[in-house]
């Protein structure tokens, strides 16, 4: 399943700069301002929730190690500043529940929809679920709570079939959900100025501001697959063993080039897992060449990546290796995942 902490839920905050006090109130269209933008925020989390979901599915065959996913996506109203304003943006009956269900997923034919408050997991209400866990002292305490609950889920999911409790409007219903294999991974809209995506070895994030850049979701699955690609290939486990310098001055030295070959592999084997998710691969080649025509060499440094035209080449130089295999179940294996397993 996609765990999904929340790091923008501060900014929804500052966007709203007024007092907490001033911010309650009653649901007249006063905070319609607030509810536009989580709105517009879950359209973000939906879109990237259903990339994510096809690209781990899709290419779960490939992948050496697996997670049993529903793809659906949990929120918790506690990381908003008005809650009463998030839970009626989110149409929760609860504190937590269902902001995205990735079509074709499990939790869509369990018929799981967003606005879906969740009350137990395998009958145990969510409010008895250990938040005190030592292995979330890492969270900041406003995420605790929906990463223990994601952590009890996964945990479940692993045991193989969930019964999920849930409301709405005020009637509850529990459903049976049988989850899918697929590869490992999360992903994440972070909320923020800058245009940045990231992988931190589980994790994909993609920051809203380049999301705005992407004209449609083969360009946003052309990001999140090169991200996912990191991920896939274990890129920060070996960077890190070899002591490699990740930081702003390791792209002056020799860590420069070993970042250059895992940015190559990640673009290489991106095009694969778009290909077998349904989407053009096309897309990695429109979407960086605008993006390099407008930005130069941008959020990217000269000696750690290369330049968007020879970012290019290399998505042409593996397409044209696709073009000559015969694919399987119209997938194609890709080379890179093959050299893991
Ligand atoms: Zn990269």
């Amino acid at each position: 399943m996609s765990f999904m902490i929340r790091t923008w839920f501060s900014l929804v905050a500052l966007s709203f700069a007024a007092p907490l006090s001033a911010q309650e109130g009653p649901d007249d269209g006063s905070n319609a301002d607030a509810i536009m933008a989580i709105k517009g925020l879950q359209l973000l989390d939906q879109r990237m929730n259903a990339i994510g979901y096809r690209l781990v599915d899709a290419n779960a065959a490939y992948c050496d190690q697996k997670t049993a996913r529903t793809g659906l996506l949990l929120n918790d109203v506690a990381q908003y500043a008005d809650q009463k304003t998030a839970r009626s943006a989110l149409g929760f009956d609860g504190s937590i529940g269902i902001t995205a269900v990735a079509p074709d997923s499990p939790a869509e034919t369990a018929k799981l929809s967003p606005g879906n408050t969740l009350r137990a997991i395998n009958n145990m209400p969510i409010d008895e679920i250990d938040i005190d866990d030592p292995q979330l002292s890492r969270e900041q305490p406003v995420y605790r709570r929906i990463a223990a609950i994601n952590r009890a889920l996964e945990k479940a999911l692993a045991e193989n079939n969930v019964q999920l409790t849930i409301s709405q409007d005020g009637i509850n219903r529990t459903v049976p959900i049988k989850p899918v294999l697929t590869c490992l991974g999360q992903f994440q809209i972070r909320v923020s100025a800058d245009r940045n995506a990231t992988a931190d070895g589980k994790l994909v994030s993609v920051s809203s501001r380049l999301s705005e850049y992407f004209l449609n979701d083969d360009e946003f699955a052309a990001v999140i697959a090169h991200e996912l690609a990191h991920n896939l290939l274990k890129h920060r486990d070996k960077l890190d063993a070899q002591s490699v310098n990740r930081s702003f001055f390791g792209q002056l030295g020799k860590s420069a080039g070993q970042i250059k070959s895992a940015e190559i592999e990640a673009d290489q084997l991106s095009v694969w897992l778009m290909a077998n998710a349904g989407y053009d691969p096309q897309a990695a080649v429109r979407f960086w060449t605008r993006y390099g025509k407008e930005h130069g060499k941008g959020i990217f440094s000269a000696s750690t990546h290369y330049r968007w035209k020879k970012r290019v080449e290399l998505f042409e130089e593996e397409m044209a290796k696709m073009a000559k295999m015969q694919p399987v179940d119209g997938k194609y294996t890709p080379p890179l995942l093959v050299k893991m397993n």
